[in-house]
């Protein structure tokens, strides 16, 4: 039988962008199928404009903080539309460097909603009507949108997601944020930076929940303590209704006014349209597409990659898995590996992790071990006023070896790769332990650690 494709892939995101420069570079003639702006969330309103975003918080804190350098300045102003120009240009040159990237590459690019006929075919919805492909195999690779709670009212104005806040089309003096994860958090970080105040609701019993909780407590002490951030933990808002003001009825009791609300409380798969229930796929409950470690679904040819498949929902990730899934489809038998994938909040200071909690870690039954470093004894550190930081290392106390590790302070999402190659090896603390670390660095953070806990090995045994 003969094919239009070797590949289609359907959404343009980090995912499937990544899919298909690798599968061009394997030979396969490869066609990608976008519904809206290429680049998908990471690019358009997410990761990307975000960190536009942080970036002139960060610069905003410096400033705020240079008298203790010795540095002095006059009272600082910021324009917020100029911001908002700032974070726009980003994306615009970020995605037109990822278009060029595809079509330099000869990556058909088809633009409308695609559906599946079977595993094989695919409908193409565009705005002169529908075609249909061939393809020897599909890559599902549709990401994900903001999940809205129920009782839950969005205007985009008043009451709205990461979509609208990215665009920062006003600051409001009173912002409600709902969900404590990185989303909630990164945002917090922004709109404090511009002077917000902001009342961060956490339904669950502890902010950040899914951190290690070393750092989710020191976390807190320096994000929201000395900020103007009020919490509400282990609360939930039953009811928000947009409007001036916005109204929250929270399960306390309580009823909040706030000038705006940002509802950051995790997010879904984008799969319902896609035909899958037709194919005997079954996406259950919660939307994802069930697929193994190569990134197959149960359908031969079809494979699905990225947010909609729920595993580590981040953009490095997707692009990962679809490196994987072209393996595999290359007949190059290749598997995901999670625990070496790290992750990062780039908040001020910032935070990486990768592999186990310590509470993960007793769960699956280790013998764990832990240390903690300071940056408050890091001479980097001191020396260029970022003191607030810590590393944490969780590690198997029977053979040594690091299960996970847990950055807070200043360039956690630069300095985690190192334990992240580290878990990928499957490498011991002692063996991490005679590395050496330029002096001065924060990375000696990470030294210090590896050789307290390679001592505590020896002194145990
Ligand atoms: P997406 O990027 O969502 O792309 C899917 C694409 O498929 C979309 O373009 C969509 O239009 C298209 N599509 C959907 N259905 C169809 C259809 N039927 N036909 C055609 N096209 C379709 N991750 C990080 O790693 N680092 C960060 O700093 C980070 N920051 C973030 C900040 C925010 C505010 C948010 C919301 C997310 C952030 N993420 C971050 C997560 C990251 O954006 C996602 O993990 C990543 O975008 C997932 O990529 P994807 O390719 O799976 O899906």
């Amino acid at each position: 039988m003969s094919f239009d494709y070797d590949l289609i892939i359907i959404g343009a995101g980090v995912g499937g962008h990544g899919a298909a420069l690798h599968a061009v570079e394997c030979g396969l003639k490869t066609a990608i199928i976008e519904s809206a702006e290429l680049g998908g969330t990471c690019i358009n309103r997410g990761c990307i404009p975000s960190k536009a975003l942080l970036a002139v918080a960060g610069r905003l804190r410096e400033l705020q903080h240079s008298a203790e350098l010795g540095i002095q300045v006059g009272s600082i102003q910021f324009d917020r539309g100029a911001i908002a120009a700032h974070a726009a240009r980003v994306v615009e040159k970020i995605r037109s460097d990822m278009t060029r990237s595809l079509e330099k590459l000869g990556v058909t690019i088809l633009r409308g909603q695609g559906k599946l006929l079977s595993g094989q075919t695919v409908e193409v919805q565009g705005a002169s009507g529908s075609q249909t492909y061939t393809a020897q195999n599909v890559i599902i690779a549709t990401g994900s949108q903001p999940f809205i709670p129920p009782g839950i009212q969005t205007d985009g104005k008043t009451v709205f997601t990461s979509d609208e806040a990215v665009r920062l089309e006003w600051i409001p003096a009173k912002l409600a944020i709902i969900g404590s994860g990185y989303i909630g958090q990164e945002f917090a970080d922004v709109y404090t930076a511009l002077g917000s105040e902001v009342i961060l609701i956490e339904a669950l019993d502890t902010l950040m929940p899914a951190f290690d909780p070393d750092i989710a407590r020191l976390a807190q002490r320096v994000l929201i303590k000395p900020r103007p951030i009020q919490t509400r933990v282990g609360v939930l808002a039953k009811q928000v209704i947009p409007g001036k003001p916005v109204t929250l009825h929270l399960s306390t009791g309580e009823t909040l006014a706030v000038d705006g609300c940002l509802v950051a409380a995790g997010r879904i798969p984008v799969a319902r349209e896609l035909g899958l229930a037709e194919l005997g796929i079954d996406i259950g409950k919660r939307g994802f597409i069930p697929v193994d470690s190569r990134m197959a679904t149960d359908l031969p040819h079809l494979w699905a990659i990225g947010d909609v498949t729920g595993k580590m929902m981040l953009a490095h990730t997707a692009a990962a898995q679809g490196i994987v899934a072209v393996e595999n489809i290359c007949g190059r038998t290749t598997y995901m590996d999670y625990l070496s994938i790290p992750a990062a909040v780039f908040t001020h200071p910032e935070m990486g992790f990768v592999g186990l909690t310590e509470p993960q870690a007793k769960e699956e039954g280790y013998s764990v071990g832990t240390v903690r470093t300071y940056f408050g004894g890091n001479s980097k550190a001191i020396a260029s006023g970022e003191t607030d930081g810590m590393v944490k290392l969780v590690f198997d106390k029977a053979t040594g070896q690091l299960l996970g590790s847990h950055i807070f302070g200043a360039h956690a999402a630069d300095l985690i790769h190192e334990a992240a190659q580290a878990i990928a090896r499957r490498a011991s603390v002692q063996e991490l332990a005679t590395l050496v670390h330029v002096h001065p660095t924060l990375a000696e953070t990470l030294d210090e650690a590896y050789k307290r806990a390679a001592h505590s090995l020896v002194n145990s045994s």
